[in-house]
């Protein structure tokens, strides 16, 4: 790929937006330093601040030995949660996953 501003060589790279700490694709010239992204990078990106903005905060608790997560009561009413319910915890890239069963 070549740079639109210059014409040098573009090199894909990996890089942090400081404000949110979200990472991201793209590619930058390695003369100027010009970054743009390809679509599905953008798409990349776009759908991490979607999953950012429906994210919601929460606590964690100590309970016995293990740590326990209060979850919001407007999460527990969209999955039916209740108290006793089992679900399964798995792990990702970003962190964990929780699934009511
Ligand atoms: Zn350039």
């Amino acid at each position: 790929m070549e740079c639109p501003m210059c014409k040098g060589k573009m090199e894909k790279m990996k890089d942090i937006i400081k404000q949110d700490g979200m990472s991201f694709d793209a590619f930058r010239c390695t003369a100027c330093g010009e970054e743009i992204m390809n679509m599905q990078q953008l798409k990349m990106l776009a759908q991490k601040y979607r999953k950012l903005r429906h994210a919601k905060e929460i606590t964690f608790a100590k309970w016995g030995n293990s740590i326990a997560v209060r979850i919001p009561s407007e999460i527990v009413d969209e999955y039916h949660i209740t108290s006793g319910k089992q679900g399964i915890l798995t792990k990702d890239k970003e962190g964990i996953r929780i699934i009511p069963a």
